[in-house]
């Protein structure tokens, strides 16, 4: 597999699949630009080398072919300006427009299609369509991360129209592979997976899998409740899948029977009602009261949880762990972020994966403080389960 530092562009027309699929308001402002900013610096690359760039992504969700909201051409004056340049636009992905828009892009001009998911070829990988999508450029270069678990038309299929020689990862792309592998195939020991959030019929095959990597796993967030029942707790009203109270049991006898160490919250902070202007009390979770739930991690939950993590060399955090969206419940969440930022200053290697603890390390200000994270939320949490990621194989084979 080439290297795109290795790769020279100049003369070339450069077609990258980038994830754009960025939150935007009823105005059409780009809310967030991360997933934008993310992708310059393969844009860069290609461009300082003296190439072109022909750029498609997925933007929302389409229903039956084109909706005027989902347009790509409303994140123009986001790329225009993170660019600083005029980026042209194209009004579909392989018709005669589009086809003469590449046809006669000039080197130092950057082209953006048509959201690719106006075509229905897109997602369901049709040859032909992704053919005609390879014909545009020269080169291929896939920078999204967001999207590499599907094996849709941009993501994977149009890599077989370009030799191995023609074909590489963006830097987006690959620093996203690089610190999953990192994590998963190569961390240094001992190795602690952070996990919260919900509920575990979300993460259990995430949870199989580390057992076969990981040293240790915390368990925090509303998952937890269902382990302290499945031990014959009682949780008052806190979340609880009463379905996999015998999955949750076999999970902590796999652990044992693999020396992973599992690390349960002792106790929560538990409130009277999911409100923010609850009643709060801190409770043991083998006891917690009748109609009191847990919305937090408690003090000692949260002591013996920084311990662990002060003591990794690897850490992988995966989804908070109470309802941090509420001041009131967020305290475990951010003891854990601030754990792992220092934890990251003494030299472990920190991922955040996962929608909401990406979320939580931005709420903090912390993101900074980790070694990476990651954009990618489906295609993370598909490669943390240990399944093979479409848009990986498709150009490295
Ligand atoms: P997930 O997407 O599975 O990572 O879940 C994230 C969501 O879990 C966040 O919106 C949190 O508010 C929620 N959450 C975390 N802890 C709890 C809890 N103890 N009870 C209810 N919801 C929780």
């Amino acid at each position: 597999m080439i290297n795109i530092d290795n790769y020279n562009f100049k003369g070339q027309k450069a077609l990258i699949r980038v994830d754009f699929n960025v939150p935007m308001d009823k105005d059409f402002n780009v809310t967030d630009e991360s997933r934008i900013t993310a992708a310059i610096p393969t844009i860069q690359k290609v461009l300082k080398d003296g190439g072109a760039v022909i750029l498609m992504t997925h933007f929302g969700r389409p229903k039956n072919g084109p909706e005027d909201k989902y347009s790509t051409k409303h994140l123009l004056p986001t790329l225009n300006k993170l660019l600083g340049r005029e980026v042209k636009f194209t009004p579909n992905c392989v018709e005669a427009e589009a086809v003469l828009a590449c046809g006669t892009l000039e080197m130092g001009q950057v082209l953006m299609l048509e959201n690719t998911r106006f075509n229905p070829e897109e997602e369901a990988g049709d040859k032909v369509f992704a053919e005609l999508l390879g014909e545009l450029g020269d080169v291929y270069i896939n920078d999204a991360f967001g999207t590499a678990h599907r094996a849709h038309a941009s993501t994977a299929i149009v890599a077989n129209h370009f030799d191995e020689m023609h074909k590489m990862f963006g830097y987006c792309m690959q620093g996203e592979v690089s610190a999953a592998e990192k994590v998963m195939k190569d961390a240094e020991r001992p190795f602690t997976a952070i996990l919260g959030g919900a509920k575990v019929s979300d993460k259990i095959l995430i949870i199989e899998n580390l057992l076969n990597v990981a040293n240790n796993i915390i368990i925090g967030g509303g998952m937890a409740y269902t382990f302290f029942k499945a031990m014959g707790g009682n949780i008052g009203s806190s979340l609880c899948e009463n379905d996999k109270l015998d999955l949750a049991k076999s999970l902590l006898e796999k652990a044992k029977a693999k020396n992973v160490q599992i690390y349960l919250p002792v106790d929560s902070i538990v409130a009277d009602k999911f409100d923010a202007a609850a009643n709060t009390q801190l409770a043991d979770n083998r006891s917690i009261p009748e109609g009191w739930m847990g919305l937090d991690i408690g003090e000692q939950a949260i002591a013996a949880f920084c311990k662990v993590i002060s003591e990794s060399k690897t850490i992988l955090w995966n989804g908070p762990m109470g309802v941090f969206e509420m001041d009131k419940f967020s305290n475990g969440t951010k003891q854990v972020a601030l754990a792992i930022a220092e934890a990251t200053s003494k030299g472990t290697f920190s991922l955040i994966g996962g929608g909401d603890s990406v979320a939580a390390i931005h709420k903090f200000n912390l993101a900074d403080q980790v070694s990476y994270v990651s954009t990618g939320g489906g295609a993370m949490l598909e490669f943390f389960e240990g399944k093979e990621l479409p848009g990986i194989k498709a150009i490295r084979g």
